[in-house]
C-alpha cells in the first residue's frame, strides 16, 4: 500500500532533474490524487442528492484532475509540467468559484477556497503565485460583492463575506511568506553546495582544479574517449628548482610564482585542454583527442613559453622552467599505468638535465 502511494506520488519524477523540478511533479502529482479522490467522492454524494449542477462540476473537476496528471506523464517535460499545473490550478479555481457562487452544501462551499493559495504558490513559486492569487482575490471580491448579488445563486450575510476575505487574505499572505522563505532557503542551499563543490573540486592558490577536480575532468574525457576511440594525452609537469625560490624568494613569494605558472600554462594550452594542479610544485594538463606525439609538440611549447616569459618578485626579473613527462591514454593503456609513465619519464626529463619534455612513447612498464 505505501509503496504503491510512493510509486504513484513519484511518478514521472527522474535523479536527472533538479530537486525543484521533483518538487513540481511530486506536488502535481499529490494534488492531482487528493483532487481525483475528494472530487470523486463528494462528486457521487452530489449524484445521489441529486444535486446534478454541483455533481456535475465535481466530476468535470476529477477528469481534469486525471487529465492533469496524465498530460505530466505524458509529455514528461517543462511544457507538459506547466500545462498540468495550470490545468490543475485554473480547474481549482473555476470550482472555488463555482462552490463561492452557488454556496455548495448547505452555504458551505467558500470553505473550500483556502485551498487556493498554498496550491498557488506550490504550483506557480512566490512571484507567478502571487499574481493568480492576486487574480483569484479579485474575482471571488467581484462575485461576493457585485450590487444586489446579482452574481451569486445563494446569500451570505455581509460578515460573512468580509470576514471571508479577511481570512482568506491572511492565508494568501502567510502561503506567500511561507513560499518565500522557502525559496530563499532553497537558492542559499544551491549556493553553498555549489561553493562548497567549487573548493572541494579547486586548489586555492591558483583556482585550478585540484587533484580530485581534474581526475573527474579526465574521467568524463574517459568516457568521450571510449565513444569516439581517438586517445587522450596527459602529462605531468614538475617546476625545476622550486625549493630555490622559496628558499631565495620565501614561501608567500614561491605562492605567487605558483599563480604566475599557473596563468602561462592557462594561456598556452588549447581551448580544449585542462591544467589542474597536481600537487605541490607539480602540474598537469589533460589533451583530449591528442596522440603522445602532439602532446610532446604542445608540451615544448608551453615549456619554451614558460621559459620565456620572466617572472618579476620583489622587483627581480627571475627565470623559472620546468620538466615535463608525456603519455597517451588509449585503449590499451589505462590512466593509471599512463600516469606512472608520464611519472616516469618527467623522471627522465630530470635527469636529462631538466627544462626539457620526455614522452613515454611506448609506455612499457
Ligand atoms: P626539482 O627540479 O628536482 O623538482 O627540484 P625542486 O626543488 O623543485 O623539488 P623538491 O621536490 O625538492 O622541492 C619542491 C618544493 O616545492 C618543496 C616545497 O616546499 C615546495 N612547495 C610545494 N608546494 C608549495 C606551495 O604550495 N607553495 C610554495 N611556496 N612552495 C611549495
Ligand atoms: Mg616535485
Ligand atoms: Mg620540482
Amino acid at each position: 500500500m505505501a509503496a504503491t502511494l510512493d510509486k504513484l506520488l513519484k511518478e514521472g519524477c527522474s535523479q536527472h532533474y533538479d530537486e525543484e523540478t521533483n518538487r513540481q511533479i511530486l506536488v502535481v502529482n499529490l494534488f492531482s490524487l487528493v483532487g481525483i479522490s475528494l472530487t470523486l467522492s463528494l462528486g457521487i454524494v452530489a449524484l445521489v442528492g441529486k444535486n446534478y449542477p454541483l455533481a456535475f462540476s465535481l466530476l468535470t473537476a476529477s477528469f481534469l484532475f486525471i487529465v492533469s496528471r496524465k498530460i505530466q506523464s505524458i509529455f514528461s517535460n517543462s511544457v507538459g509540467r506547466l500545462l498540468a499545473m495550470y490545468l490543475l490550478t485554473g480547474c481549482l479555481m473555476a470550482l472555488m468559484s463555482f462552490l463561492v457562487v452557488t454556496g455548495g452544501r448547505a452555504n458551505t462551499g467558500p470553505l473550500w477556497i483556502y485551498i487556493v493559495p498554498p496550491v498557488a504558490m506550490f504550483f506557480g513559486g512566490f512571484r507567478r503565485g502571487l499574481g493568480v492569487m492576486a487574480g483569484f482575490t479579485l474575482l471571488i471580491v467581484i462575485l461576493l460583492f457585485f450590487p444586489d448579488d446579482y452574481l451569486l445563486l445563494t446569500h451570505y450575510s455581509y460578515e460573512f463575506k468580509t470576514r471571508l476575505i479577511y481570512s482568506f487574505l491572511t492565508v494568501t499572505f502567510l502561503s506567500a511568506f511561507y513560499e518565500y522563505s522557502r525559496q530563499k532557503t532553497y537558492e542559499t542551499a544551491k549556493e553553498l553546495s555549489r561553493q562548497f563543490k567549487q573548493q572541494a573540486l579547486h586548489d586555492p592558490l591558483t583556482h585550478l582544479p585540484n587533484r580530485r577536480g581534474i581526475q573527474q575532468q579526465i574521467e568524463q574525457e574517459l568516457s568521450r574517449m571510449t565513444r569516439h576511440g581517438r586517445p587522450i594525452s596527459i602529462v605531468i609537469v614538475d617546476v625545476d628548482h622550486f625549493k630555490n625560490i622559496n628558499d631565495t624568494y620565501g614561501h608567500d613569494n614561491g605562492d605567487v610564482v605558483l599563480t604566475k605558472i599557473s596563468e602561462i600554462f592557462r594561456k598556452w594550452i588549447r581551448r580544449q585542454d585542462s591544467v589542474g594542479r597536481w600537487g605541490g610544485e607539480e602540474f598537469i594538463f589533460v589533451l583530449p583527442e591528442t596522440p603522445e606525439t602532439n602532446g610532446k609538440l604542445l608540451a615544448d611549447k608551453v615549456r619554451s613559453a614558460l621559459e620565456g616569459t620572466f617572472i618579476n618578485i620583489q622587483g627581480n626579473d627571475i627565470q623559472v622552467t620546468a620538466s615535463f613527462g608525456v603519455c597517451e591514454i588509449n585503449k590499451e593503456i589505462t590512466l593509471d599505468r599512463a600516469l606512472r609513465q608520464a611519472d616516469k619519464a618527467l623522471y627522465q626529463a630530470k635527469k636529462e638535465g631538466r627544462n626539457c619534455v620526455v614522452a613515454a612513447n611506448a609506455c612499457d612498464d
